[in-house]
């Protein structure tokens, strides 16, 4: 089984997640702009599709004709897909990935690293068993290649790795917590001086 959108809040209980809500139609749309603020993010929650970018359902909007705009054209996607359309507050900062994976010899192991579109390009991870210490984070932190990219930079203030160095323990707990957990993959976690946040997330359950 997979949780996806807000169905993966559950299992994430104790980690910060960026507020978001399904949206039941236009006028409660409205509602929620007025809750996120500009701007915000829409989203399209569907088993059928796990990538949302690819199919255009990841959209950004500055104000509340774009909103409008892009709600009428994610409705029909999210028809088609029999997905949901899920509103979010938007998150400024880096992006980050955390993974979780079984290994039938190791059992789970975390996985943490750099996120965003450069990611693949990048291929900048590191990996421990679970449960990890404070520690390990740190060490795992400190092992990519380019941690250069969580500090200040060009005018904005380096990530708040303190909070990244407790996000990695708790998640390093799910598995524990849950045994159902398979896979789960934070992609990205978005983080800036002040907060770190989970703005989308992937778990495989069984
Ligand atoms: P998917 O991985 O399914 O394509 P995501 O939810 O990860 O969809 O969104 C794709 C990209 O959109 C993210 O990597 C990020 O750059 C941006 N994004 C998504 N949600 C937010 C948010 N709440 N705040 C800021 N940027 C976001
Ligand atoms: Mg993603």
């Amino acid at each position: 089984m997979i949780l996806l959108g807000k169905e993966a809040e559950k299992t994430l209980r104790g980690l910060p997640i960026a507020r978001s809500e399904y949206v039941k139609d236009s006028s409660h749309m409205v509602k929620l702009a007025k809750k996120f603020h500009f701007p915000l993010v829409l989203k399209i929650i569907s088993e059928k599709a796990v990538h949302k970018t690819e199919i255009k359902g990841v959209r950004i909007v500055a104000s509340e004709a774009e909103l409008r705009k892009n709600y009428i054209e994610m409705a029909k996607i999210a028809k088609r897909l029999k997905g949901k359309i899920m509103a979010q507050e938007f998150i400024k900062g880096r992006e980050l990935i955390i993974g979780i994976k079984k290994d039938p010899v190791f059992g789970h192991a975390i996985m943490f690293g750099i996120g965003g579109t450069m990611v693949e390009l990048l291929h900048d991870v590191s990996f421990r068993i679970c449960p990890i210490t404070e520690r390990d984070a740190e060490s795992m932190i400190n092992e990519l290649k380019y941690k250069k990219l969580l500090d200040e930079f060009r005018g904005e203030k380096a990530v708040n790795i303190k909070l990244i160095k407790n996000i990695l323990v708790k998640v390093s707990n799910l598995p524990a917590r849950n045994r159902k957990i398979s896979e789960l993959d934070i992609n990205p976690l978005i983080a800036n001086d002040k907060v770190a946040k989970i703005v989308d997330a992937r778990i495989m359950l069984g």
